[in-house]
């Protein structure tokens, strides 16, 4: 049974994002942590479109690496809510700044956990198109968990409109600029595969490699890079293994990219393993 909203107390925001907002929100009975995003109805279209969209999503979907949804509310006035399990530790992108860039084996532990996720909504068909670190919640276990289905997309029988300009520009996938020359709409699923390798690696060099550290992006800029450029490289020093696999991921060819379950299987996942799962 769902919680009725009146039974949940605002206690601060978490976030701010695409006409919403994040709370860290207490059941008043149980004292139980939640967290509830509320996208108000009166709000711009577009909003209410993606956050109608998570709330399928998060509905269908039951991994150790998704976010918990644990209820969702349509007000009569419009607004939309969801009710999800609270990350106590935030997103990789609040940690990547407050306790500095991660170490190969922290990565591990992390990138397997993502991989589990991702190789779980590829199969059920669903794209998150805006994997990032601001996207991907922590707990104080160090569980990772993928959020925020937005902009995500269900595939149905086509591989069609895969490449809509949705999504954080930044970490789009040459293919979603130039489907022609990058492989297109071959598989949409591997667009999630380059954005977890750019994502790797700002958590490596603690910045967003495209751009040198502290640079706002100019989107022309951004995009001539990522379209005609090379893909980023990562610092001499690190294994072989973790360059390779950023390798696998970073191909600017969609084809020639490494999904998520044969990224499971990566020599750099194998040399770190986890022993609890
Ligand atoms: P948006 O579409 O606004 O980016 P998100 O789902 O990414 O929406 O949420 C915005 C921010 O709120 C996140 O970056 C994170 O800081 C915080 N947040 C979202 N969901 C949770 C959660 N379940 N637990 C803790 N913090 C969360
Ligand atoms: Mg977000």
């Amino acid at each position: 049974v769902t919680i009725p909203l009146t039974e949940l107390e605002k206690l601060q925001v978490l976030g701010h994002g695409n006409g919403g907002t994040v709370y860290k929100v207490q059941h008043k009975r149980t004292s139980q942590i939640y967290a509830l995003k509320v996208v108000h109805g009166h709000g711009d279209l577009t909003a209410h479109r993606q956050v109608s969209r998570e709330k399928e999503i998060l509905r269908r979907t039951d991994s150790a690496h998704i976010v918990r949804c644990y209820g969702t509310y349509d007000n009569p006035s419009g607004d939309v809510s969801i009710l999800m399990e609270y990350m106590d530790a935030g997103t990789l992108d609040t940690l990547l700044r407050n306790h500095g860039t991660f170490s190969e084996p922290e990565l591990a532990h992390i990138t397997r956990q993502i991989l589990k996720g991702l190789s779980y909504l590829h199969a059920h068909k669903i794209i998150h198109r805006d994997l990032k670190p601001s996207n991907l919640l922590v707990n104080k276990k160090m569980e990772v968990k993928i959020a925020d289905f937005g902009v995500s997309k269900i595939m149905c029988r086509t591989l069609d409109a895969c490449n809509s300009y949705v999504g954080t520009c930044a970490y789009m996938s040459p293919e979603r600029f130039d489907p022609d020359a990058y492989g297109g709409n071959y598989n949409g699923y591997l667009g999630d595969i380059w954005s977890l390798g750019l994502t790797l690696m700002e958590l490596y060099m603690g910045h967003f490699p495209f751009l040198p550290p502290g640079q706002r992006p100019d989107w022309a800029t951004l995009m001539c890079a990522i379209c005609f450029g090379d893909p980023p490289a990562l610092p001499s020093g690190v294994s072989d293994e973790f360059r390779s696999f950023i390798n696998c991921c970073l191909q600017k060819e969609s084809k020639k990219r490494w999904t998520a379950s044969q990224l499971l299987d990566h020599p750099f996942l194998l040399r770190h393993p986890t022993s609890n799962r």
